[in-house]
């Protein structure tokens, strides 16, 4: 081994010792003791007798170097890929969150055009109900019907009154009856006034079933109702009026699983000459007063 070999073959080594320290950027002082052990092995292991050992020792120093150069370069390209799958995975995964609906912008701005648009049609729709409000409230003025029960109101009794007492021609029986609940208050705070209600339409049903086309029932207020009957002498009178409180006590009112009974009275009196609606209301006022002095669930008659 000639001296000269030996220093141009650790030039050699030095030369790739430094190109494989800077080919690493972040090359720590543990791998460059490394490099230099490698080094150190490749010279130790020169075979003094071979004269082809220094080429060799080169060689695979060399080799040695690429080995590790490739070894890095390989795991840099694993570390390479690993990022472009994690890349991959995060889009993916991006991607999949956006199919999934959880874009929180695109879905807060959906919702606040939905919300917006909403709140347009609630205002429309409150905008169409006060209108139909005020509607409602005028053809009620202007009808002839109670709105709970449907027969004729107090409006509709005048009208009528009005017309029969002015009626100079009408040559046949009108009788008219007053109708009074009994003991409605007690009913009303018993069960509730929603029950009151049910009670008064479950009478204005009875009425209508038991009452003939040409006679009329009319709501004259609260629990009152006067009934108006045509062609008929003060005895069938009385039989029609206390047909209706046989039917309202015999018929117990369901509601809500209770069995609700109730009674009414009546008064009743006759159409006479110069009768103005009050006078004739007025009788049979007298009458009605009668019945409850007398007990209530009673017919009570006042003909002049
Ligand atoms: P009486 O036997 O002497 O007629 O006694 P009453 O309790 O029936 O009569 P009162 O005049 O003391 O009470 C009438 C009750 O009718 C009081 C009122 O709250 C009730 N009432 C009036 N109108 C309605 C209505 O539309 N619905 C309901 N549920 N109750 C009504
Ligand atoms: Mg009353
Ligand atoms: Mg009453």
């Amino acid at each position: 081994m000639q001296k000269n070999d030996l220093k141009n073959l650790i030039k050699d080594i030095c030369e790739s010792l430094l190109e494989r320290i800077d080919s690493n950027e972040s090359s720590t002082k543990e791998q460059i003791i490394n490099y230099l052990r490698d080094s150190v092995d490749t010279i130790s292991n020169i075979n003094d007798e071979d004269i082809s050992s220094i080429e060799h020792a080169k060689a695979s120093f060399n080799n040695k170097y690429k080995d590790i150069l490739n070894q890095s370069l390989s795991s840099y390209e694993f570390s390479n890929n690993k990022f472009r799958e994690l890349t991959q995975l995060q889009e993916q995964t991006i991607g999949e969150y956006s199919n999934n609906c959880i874009d929180i912008p695109t879905l807060t701005s959906k919702f606040d055009e939905i919300q917006s648009h909403m709140t347009k049609e609630v205002e429309k729709a409150n905008k169409i109900i006060l209108n139909l409000t005020a509607k409602v409230k005028i053809l009620e003025e202007v009808s002839n019907l109670d709105a709970l029960t449907k027969v004729f109101n107090r409006r509709a009794l005048n009208t009528y009154l009005s017309d029969v007492c002015s009626n100079k021609d009408i040559n046949y029986n009108i009788h008219a009856l007053m109708l009074d609940i009994d003991d409605f208050k007690i009913i009303n705070d018993k069960y509730g006034h929603i029950t009151g209600d049910k009670i008064l339409i479950f009478i204005s049903n009875i009425l209508r079933k038991t009452l003939r086309d040409g006679d009329k029932i009319f709501r004259y207020g609260g629990e009152e109702f006067t009934i108006i009957l045509n062609r008929n002498n003060d005895e069938e009178c009385s039989l029609i009026a206390n047909r209706i409180l046989k039917l309202i006590s015999s018929n117990n009112l369901i509601y809500m699983g209770q069995k609700i009974s109730v009674t009414a009275s009546i008064g009743y009196t006759k159409l006479i000459k110069n009768d103005i609606p009050d006078t004739l209301l007025a009788r049979a006022d007298k009458a009605l007063y009668l019945s409850k002095h007398n007990g209530k669930n009673k017919v009570s008659g006042v003909m002049e």
